[in-house]
C-alpha cells in the first residue's frame, strides 16, 4: 500500500474532482503572472528559486486572486522570489530539528502523547514559507513494509494517544489509503485522536468528496481537522461548504495561521481572519511565528511587531476568537507561547 496520488474517475460532468483540479496546477510563474493580469517586470520572479522549488498553486486559489495586484497577499505566498537564494543569520534547511526526531521512516515524533505520520510527500499548493521545503521526503516515501514499521512503532508507544497525519499534504493521498492506514491505527488500542493538518480543503474544496468524508467518519477515532489559514482572503464560498460539510459529518475544525511580513501582518487582517473563519465553523487555533527555514527570511516579523499584534487582536476581538501566538523551537518539549507587549499600537 503507498500513498500515491490516484488516477480519478469523475461523476460530475460538468464539476472537476479534486484530482483534475490538482493536475491542473498552475506550475510556472509566467502562466501565473499572464492569468493574474501583471507584467513580470515587475515582480522579482525568480528562475533560480522557481528551480530550486517549483510554483505550484491550484486554480481554485488563483481565483482567489486580485488581478493587476503585485501585492496581492495569497500571490506573495506562492510566486519564487529572487529573495529566497539569499543566506540569512539563524535560518537553515532544518529549522525545527525534525530529522532527529524521526525514529522510523514516516515518522516524527517530538511531543509526548503525540506522534505524526508523514503520510504524502506532496502538496497541492507550494507556500515558499514552509518549514518542511528541505524535507528529506525520498527518505520518508514509504511501502506496505515501512508502513507496517511505523504502525508497529506507534503500537509499541502506549504513551501516543493522538496521531497526527502531515506531510506534505495528508490529503494528497488517495482515499484507499487513507482508509486503510486509518483502520489500521483504529486497532492499535491506545490511541484515541485523528488530528489531519492540512490545506488541501483550502485550496481545492472539492477535496471533501463523499470517498473523503467515508474514511473519517468510519473510525472508532475522534477526529480532529486543522486548517491553515493565512488571510481572510483565501476563504470564499466553496471553503466555507467545505468546512460545512465536515462539520456536518463531526469532525473538529481548527485553523492554523503562520505570520507573514506583508501578507497577514497587521491587526485588521488577523481581527478579520478570525471573524471570517468563526463564520464558516472553523476555531482559530494557533498563530504561528515564522519557522526560520531557508529562503523564507524576507516573510519574517519582527518580535516586537508580533507582540503588538497580539495585544491589539486582545483588544480587538473576543477572547475566544484570539488565537494562540506560539513558536516552535527544535528540542523543546511542546510549542512555546510568546510574550504579550503592554502597547497596542500595531495597526
Ligand atoms: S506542507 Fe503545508 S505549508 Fe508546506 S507547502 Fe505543503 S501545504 Fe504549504
Amino acid at each position: 500500500m503507498t500513498a500515491d496520488i490516484i488516477p480519478h474517475t469523475s461523476t460530475e460532468a460538468h464539476q472537476p474532482c479534486w484530482q483534475e483540479e490538482l493536475a491542473a496546477a498552475i506550475r510556472t510563474p509566467a502562466d501565473l503572472l499572464e492569468r493574474l493580469e501583471l507584467n513580470p517586470a515587475q515582480l522579482d520572479a525568480s528562475p533560480v528559486a522557481q528551480q530550486a522549488w517549483s510554483l505550484r498553486v491550484p486554480l481554485p486559489y488563483v481565483q482567489r486572486m486580485n488581478k493587476g495586484d503585485i501585492d496581492d497577499p495569497l500571490l506573495k505566498q506562492v510566486l519564487p522570489l529572487g529573495a529566497e537564494m539569499l543566506a540569512a543569520p539563524g535560518f537553515s534547511r532544518d529549522p525545527l530539528g525534525e530529522e532527529d526526531a524521526n525514529p522510523v521512516p514516516g515518522v516524527v515524533h517530538k511531543y509526548q502523547g503525540r506522534a505524526l505520520l508523514i503520510i504524502s510527500p506532496a502538496c497541492a499548493i507550494h507556500c515558499r514559507y514552509c518549514f518542511r521545503r528541505h524535507f528529506p521526503y525520498e527518505d520518508n516515501t514509504l511501502g506496505r513494509k515501512e508502513w507496517q514499521m511505523a504502525l508497529d512503532y506507534l503500537a509499541s508507544d502506549k504513551s501516543i494517544s493522538e496521531v497526527i497525519y502531515s506531510g506534505g499534504d495528508p490529503l494528497a493521498a488517495n482515499d484507499n489509503f487513507l482508509l486503510w492506514i486509518t483502520q489500521q491505527i483504529a486497532t492499535i488500542p491506545h490511541i484515541k485522536r485523528l488530528r489531519i493538518h492540512t490545506r488541501l480543503p483550502l485550496v481545492i474544496p472539492s477535496r471533501i468528496d463523499p470517498s473523503c468524508l467515508h474514511w473519517m467518519t468510519a473510525t472508532r477515532l475522534k477526529v480532529v481537522m486543522v486548517w491553515h489559514i493565512n488571510h481572510p482572503n483565501e476563504i470564499d464560498q466553496a471553503v466555507s461548504q467545505a468546512a460545512q460539510r465536515l462539520k456536518r459529518h463531526g469532525i473538529e475544525l481548527l485553523n492554523q495561521t503562520v505570520l507573514l511580513k506583508q501578507v497577514n501582518d497587521s491587526v485588521y487582517t488577523l481581527a478579520e481572519l478570525s471573524e471570517k473563519l468563526f463564520d464558516v465553523g472553523i476555531m482559530p487555533y494557533y498563530i504561528h511565528r515564522l519557522d526560520k527555514v531557508s529562503g523564507a527570511a524576507h516573510f519574517e516579523v519582527s518580535d516586537n511587531k508580533i507582540q503588538q499584534l497580539q495585544q491589539a487582536l486582545l483588544n480587538a476581538l473576543p477572547g475566544y476568537l484570539v488565537p494562540r501566538f506560539v513558536c516552535e523551537q527544535a528540542g523543546a518539549l511542546s510549542k512555546l507561547p510568546l510574550p504579550l507587549s503592554t502597547e497596542a499600537t500595531a495597526r
